[in-house]
């Protein structure tokens, strides 16, 4: 095919995590690559994100003693993906997490903190978090990596549609928008880009795209916010689609049990509600003054039981348990997300919970820590759950926002869009929140970077392997 108005031998779509990490493998293996990105700025949900990224037998679990497997973190994959993930997937993920930390470190310079953290429904202490608490610091890393590499990244370029060969199947280019304006979809002027090798993609989740996620769920209505920053929207994905690519678990939309509805987008708040308020404290009916889930359950159990209540809930932590995320309680106490009193009376009155059910809940609590009895919820009571009994108790208002989509397109262990018959569609790779299968029903939390790297390296790798062109 010829009218190219420019040709490479890879293009990238995307400038996540996913993306870039396809990018800087295939420019390492000789290949000439661009990458396109719709928005002005790079980074995508990755720039926005907490930074975590769970890895069996990483760095810091070997100087902290603590045990752990790729068989583990498999099994905790598909147990709450409810065996629906495609397991030969999530078993690369699992294999490859550890090393694939050591490529942050020793290729990029990607710093961590010296802190493990264990989120809701992962067996063992297996997430790092990045220097500055943010995917942020890995985007600006894999940048310098491209420049040095000679990669261009170009912002407010948008892939409109797959162009494939006279066979019908082959994908041999793009039409995109140069100079898009997002979200004008008649902005910026088309052009046609065209590839010697392959293409990847790599345009995240649609979870900022409440009308195609209400095509899969009907039931989220306009009350539902998101987490997701604004293009996380499903038009990359639907252009695959459009071609013939195999679509899995699109519906499989994952809230997050931790959103603050007093802010917008992830807020603050999020952030508290994951470090602090769920692994040391307790979720709180208003109606009842009660708990009713186990708080370090995984993300889909805990979302239900607060869609089931019917209305927003409470986090309630105590001091101590607010130690464990200090700066951004400060940050929420702040701008009012949340809000400190000197006992539990006063809470109760505050909040409208109902007093005397409340300090039943608390003692009943308490009083199974100190026994060291196993949670009624099944909550794991160690030694990162206190009792929650030195003031200031801290309360914060929590109901689920749209956080991930755990479907997407269909990809095989090389990081090839497969189709209807599970074949890979030539010449076109995935990776990242666009490909679907690897969670499941539900994604454990510090998975989704993991996943990013890991299959953003191999698409990147075997795009560039691929044969060029004549
Ligand atoms: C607030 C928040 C916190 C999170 N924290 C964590 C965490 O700590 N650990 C974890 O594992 N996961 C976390 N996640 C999930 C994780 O951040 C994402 O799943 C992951 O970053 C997705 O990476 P990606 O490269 O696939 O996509 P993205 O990082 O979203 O990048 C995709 C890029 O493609 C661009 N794009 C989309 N469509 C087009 C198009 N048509 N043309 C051109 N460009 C296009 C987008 O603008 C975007 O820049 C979090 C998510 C959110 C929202």
């Amino acid at each position: 095919m010829t009218g190219w108005d420019e040709k490479k031998d890879i293009i990238v779509i995307g400038s996540g995590l996913a993306g870039l990490a396809a990018a800087i493998e295939a420019a390492q293996a000789g290949a000439a690559v661009i990458v396109i990105e719709k928005m002005k700025v790079t980074g995508g949900n990755t720039r926005i994100s907490d930074g975590g990224l769970a890895a069996p037998g990483n760095y810091l679990q070997k100087k902290h003693g603590i045990a752990d497997s790729a068989e583990l973190f498999y099994e905790d994959m598909l147990r709450a993906g409810l065996g629906l993930n495609h397991p030969h997937l999530v078993r690369i993920v699992a294999e490859r997490a550890a090393e694939t930390i050591e490529w942050t470190r020793n290729e990029l310079g990607v710093r961590y903190l010296d802190r493990l953290d264990r989120f809701g429904g992962h067996s063992a202490a297996r997430c790092l978090t990045t220097k500055g608490h943010l995917g942020a610091d890995i985007i600006k890393a894999q940048t310098a990596k491209l420049k040095e590499l000679g990669v261009e990244i170009r912002t407010r370029c948008l892939l409109k549609n797959f162009i494939v060969d006279r066979d019908g199947t082959t994908v041999c280019g793009i039409n995109i928008q140069a100079n898009y304006q997002f979200p004008d979809e008649d902005s910026g002027t088309a052009k046609k880009m065209g590839v010697n090798r392959a293409i990847i993609l790599a345009t995240g989740g649609f979870g900022n795209d409440l009308a195609f996620c209400r095509l899969q769920l009907p039931e989220l209505d306009e009350t539902i916010h998101s987490t997701n920053h604004r293009g996380a929207t499903s038009e990359g994905l639907v252009a695959a689609l459009r071609i013939g690519a195999l679509p899995v678990h699109l519906s499989w939309i994952q809230m997050g049990p931790w959103g603050c509805p007093d802010e917008k987008g992830y807020g603050k708040g999020a952030r508290f509600a994951s470090y602090s308020v769920f692994p040391a404290g307790i979720l709180i009916d208003p109606a009842t003054g009660s708990r009713f889930v186990n708080e370090w359950g995984d993300r889909r159990h805990r979302t239900e039981a607060m869609l089931r209540a019917g209305h927003a809930c409470f986090g309630i932590v105590d001091s101590i348990g607010a130690e464990k995320d200090s700066a951004s309680l400060k940050d929420c106490l702040k701008r009012g997300k949340v809000k400190g009193f000197q006992n539990l009376a006063d809470l109760a009155a505050a909040c409208g919970i109902p007093s005397s059910p409340l300090s039943k809940t608390f003692n009943d609590y308490n009083n199974a820590i100190a026994a060291g009895q196993p949670d009624v919820f099944g909550k794991p009571l160690g030694p990162d759950t206190p009792p929650l009994k030195k003031p200031p108790f801290y309360a914060m208002r929590l109901w689920p926002k749209l956080h991930y989509t755990a479907g997407g397109i269909g990809i095989n262990s090389k990081a090839q869009v497969i189709n209807l018959q599970g074949q890979p569609i030539p010449r076109l790779f995935a990776a990242g929140e666009v490909s679907g299968g690897i969670h499941g029903a539900s994604r454990l939390g510090s998975c989704s970077l993991t996943e990013c790297l890991v299959f953003g390296r191999i698409a990147g790798q075997a795009a560039a392997a691929g044969k060029h062109r004549t």
